[in-house]
């Protein structure tokens, strides 16, 4: 019998160093939540869709739209812990062997940030208790840029508080968030004080086009890596500061095409990143 020469790329091991959290919920997860938020509702199966995240948007923005069916769903303790759950047997299932999730703390009616957090370190212990066989899970919590600064100084304290309570779970800081009338600059000072505190730092960079200021500055404040880097290359000089600086970049090709950033995988700039 001839072999198989098709690669089994399920269970080859990986690493998943950019899971949004409130982005990561599959479909299926997406419906038990929702069923468990709204037992009672006669909606047909449908009225799921309005949760879907992984439909084509036409721009970014729409898809910092659609997070928001999502927040709608994991506000409280009960129904984070289950998404975060799920998010890790899913990733089990794909051969993910490392996981590293990134989420902005959120005060909702039912929780503070410092519960949001928590439940997620409770939520990623028991599973390891459970299944010794899941993924080593680590813990990045996000700056909001749309929150702004008060917003991200409130999170830092939390995270700081929690990183006491559940050693070694919460690895970095993340900024991310829609960058649209934002400024990196507002950020760098809680940033660095997270860098000074132990934190690694991964940023959302070059997201959308025409940032080249921004880029370069937070190429100069540096990075232990970038998120997506998608419009580096449209300066010459932010692309030889980022690879004579030797940044990581965290390429996330499904998330790009989704979310309408890259026109299709022929245009994707990992190539260009990985000459
Ligand atoms: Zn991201």
């Amino acid at each position: 019998m001839a072999e198989s020469t098709e690669m089994d790329y399920k269970s080859l091991p990986k690493i998943e160093l950019h899971a949004h959290l409130n982005g990561s919920l599959s479909t299926s997860c997406l419906t038990e939540l929702y069923h468990m938020k709204y037992p009672n509702t006669d909606d047909p199966p449908s009225h799921i869709n309005g949760y879907k995240i992984l439909d084509k948007f036409v721009e970014l923005k729409d898809c910092f739209e659609r997070f928001k069916y999502a927040h709608d769903l994991t506000d409280t303790p009960k129904r984070l812990k289950r998404a975060t759950e799920i998010i890790i047997n899913e990733c089990h299932d794909d051969g993910v062997v490392y996981l590293e999730i990134r989420t902005t703390p959120r005060a909702t009616e039912h929780m503070t940030k410092e519960v949001y957090l928590s439940t997620i370190c409770e939520a990623i212990i028991e599973c390891h208790e459970k299944e010794p066989k899941n993924p080593i899970v680590k813990l990045i919590p996000s700056f909001d840029r749309s929150k702004g600064v008060n917003d991200a100084r409130d999170t830092l304290d939390v995270v700081l508080k929690v990183r006491e309570k559940f050693p070694g779970m919460i690895v970095g800081i993340d900024l991310s968030g829609n960058p649209e009338n934002t400024n990196f600059q507002d950020f760098k000072p809680l940033l660095q004080e997270a860098r000074n505190a132990g934190l690694k730092l991964t940023l959302h960079c070059a997201e959308t086009a025409g940032t080249e200021e921004e880029n370069m500055e937070m190429l100069e404040f540096g990075m232990d890596r970038m998120g997506h880097g998608t419009f580096m290359d449209e300066s010459p000089d932010t692309w030889l500061t980022l690879r004579e600086k030797k940044i990581p970049v965290e390429c996330c090709i499904t998330s790009n095409l989704k979310c309408a950033t890259v026109p299709d995988i022929t245009k994707h700039h990992i190539q260009k990143l990985l000459h």
